[in-house]
């Protein structure tokens, strides 16, 4: 039995993206691949609110963060986490000799402008990392804030993940000064996994021009010179099937129209906080609570395991906490394509497992 997936990713894919991953194969040196990846590139271009390169890669959100963190760090890296997936970022800077510090919060506890601006302003940094939602803890950070701090520092790189919010949320990367934004197909754009995007900026493109060494599939600016010299193709052979299904997945996302898109999330997110306040408690600062995902904290102290597998049973899934957060909070996501009666149904289900 399908379960119907209310989990961070991957997430709910309706089936007629599925059927565009069958679309028959192209070359990938034609003009029709050309035209393809140029279509999504435009069409990314308007969710993200940009008029940056748009780059594409075949791997999931991770490759592009570990070849932007790589490419945008001359001097030093400052991160900012606040959950897991910053650390993630710290960690490959680590496994690629790239210099860096990390400046964490507390789980649940969001990246505080004045504290970047009190780390940039030692001069020591040339590349800044913020997760925009941390999917760990159900945190979105204040990143145009951010944006405006970081503005101060002309020489600074900015890169931000985006990989649970991008398609969920307003992101606008040209207003808020973002220079490399990261998302993932299989999250709030509602594709199977295996294919990631980014923005690039002229000044992420500066600082890429001047490390000498980048990596190679992972290499930025390999990705933007293809594009250039080629016409919209990729350096190496791409998925097809996902761009296929992005293409067409971006026009219904535009069909939707971007702010309907991210009003829908806000209203099943307010929905499923408004549960989770009545029963238990918000795991993050409510003030930061994500629109994509909610972090439940377990105040009941209920069996998050059996709860899974009653609602597995009942063909529906539900994510336990993240790494240490296991147990003691349990996370449902409201994003891409799910919409009001999905949540509905989900938790008048949960009510009915757990008795309320
Ligand atoms: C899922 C996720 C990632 C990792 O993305 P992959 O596509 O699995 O590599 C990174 N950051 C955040 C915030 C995520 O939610």
């Amino acid at each position: 039995m399908h379960k119907k997936l209310f989990i961070p990713g991957p997430i709910e894919t309706r089936k007629e993206v599925l059927e565009k991953m069958a679309t028959p194969m192209i070359g990938h040196r034609t003009k029709e691949a050309s035209a393809l990846q140029r279509g999504i590139s435009d069409k990314l271009r308007k969710l993200f609110y940009t008029k940056n390169e748009i780059l594409l890669s075949t791997s999931s959100g991770s490759g592009l963060m570990e070849g932007a963190i790589r490419c945008a760090t001359k001097k030093r890296a400052a991160v900012f986490s606040v959950g897991s997936f910053g650390k993630r970022w710290y960690e490959m800077a680590v496994a690629n000799n790239v210099p860096a510090d990390i400046f964490a919060e507390e789980d649940g506890f969001h990246t505080d402008p004045k504290k970047v601006d009190e780390v940039l302003s030692t001069g020591k940094y040339d590349c800044v990392t913020v997760t925009h939602n941390e999917t760990s803890s159900g945190l979105t950070n204040r990143c145009d804030e951010i944006g405006e701090v970081i503005k101060k520092y002309p020489d600074v790189v900015w890169c931000v993940d985006a990989v649970s919010s991008a398609g969920g949320m307003k992101i606008e990367v040209d207003k808020w000064g973002i220079d490399v934004c990261v998302t993932s197909t299989q999250k709030c754009l509602g594709l199977p996994p295996g294919l990631a995007v980014c923005t690039f900026s002229d000044k992420a493109l500066q600082r890429a021009k001047q490390i000498e060494n980048r990596g190679f599939y992972l290499d930025l600016l390999k990705l933007y010179n293809v594009i250039q010299k080629k016409d919209y193709q990729y350096p190496s052979t791409p998925s097809l099937p996902h761009m296929f299904a992005l293409d067409y997945q971006l026009d219904c996302i535009l069909e939707e129209g971007l702010e309907n898109r991210f009003a829908r999330h806000k209203e099943m997110a307010d929905y499923v906080r408004a549960w989770a306040k009545e029963y238990f408690a918000l795991f993050p600062e409510e003030d930061y609570a994500s629109d994509t995902l909610t972090c439940v904290k377990n105040t009941r102290d209920i069996d998050v395991a059996a709860l899974r597998k009653a609602l597995n049973e009942r063909g529906l899934e539900i994510s336990n906490g993240y790494g240490d957060l296991k147990g003691k909070t349990f996370r449902i996501a409201h994003m891409a394509d799910l919409n009001m009666s999905d949540i509905k149904d989900l938790l008048e289900q949960i009510n009915d497992i757990l008795k309320f």
